[in-house]
């Protein structure tokens, strides 16, 4: 049975002490992993009916648009701040230290379009709970919010849930 936990490597103490880093290189670096990984999205979703994943910069990229591909949808990124070129709705949210910004083009969802927000790993969920704003405010619906990894003693899969969104993610990290 694929477990990704199998393959993740934590880096203690990066970027800041006291943080876990989990690191999802090396899942990505062993073909047939990365395989499995990408075929466990492909599993869970192959009977749902979407139109597009919206992968977030950077990590949501390198599985949403391998996913977007086999299940025959559009892929849609959402970046950070200052990096698309037409027109663009943005989205401010909460870090540990400041803020951030995420921005999606103006004509990238139309209204009714149904999909699945894809990062790497939720942690507190704010940058896939602005995610999910941005597709709303397009007139999008939010099928479900997936991650390889949920991190619970952080809370964000939790509040994700709260606002009303479905959550998918393959392990957690729990107290460890
Ligand atoms: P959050 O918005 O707090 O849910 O943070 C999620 C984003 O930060 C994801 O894009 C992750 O890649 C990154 N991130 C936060 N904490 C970690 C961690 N412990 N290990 C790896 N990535 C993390």
């Amino acid at each position: 049975m694929f477990d990704p936990k199998d393959h993740i490597r934590t880096v203690p103490d990066w970027p800041q002490p006291g943080v876990q880093f989990r690191d999802i290189t090396t899942l990505l670096s062993d073909a047939k992993v990365f395989r499995q990984l990408i075929d466990a999205f492909v599993h869970h979703y192959y009977d749902h009916e979407i139109d597009a994943i919206v992968g977030i910069d950077a990590r949501g990229f390198i599985l949403g648009a391998p996913l977007a591909y086999e299940l025959r949808t559009a892929f849609i990124p959402v970046r950070k701040k200052g990096k698309l070129p037409f027109d663009t709705l943005e989205e401010a949210y909460q870090l540990e230290y400041g803020k951030a910004e995420l921005q999606i083009h103006a004509d990238a969802l139309k209204a009714g379009m149904k999909v699945v927000v894809m990062d790497d790993l939720i942690a507190t969920g704010g940058t896939l709970s602005a995610t999910c704003k941005l597709v709303e405010r397009l007139g999008a619906e939010v099928v479900e919010c997936a991650a390889i990894v949920d991190l619970p003693d952080l809370g964000g899969s939790r509040a994700i849930q709260a606002a009303g969104h479905s959550v998918f993610t393959l392990c957690a990290y729990d107290g460890d």
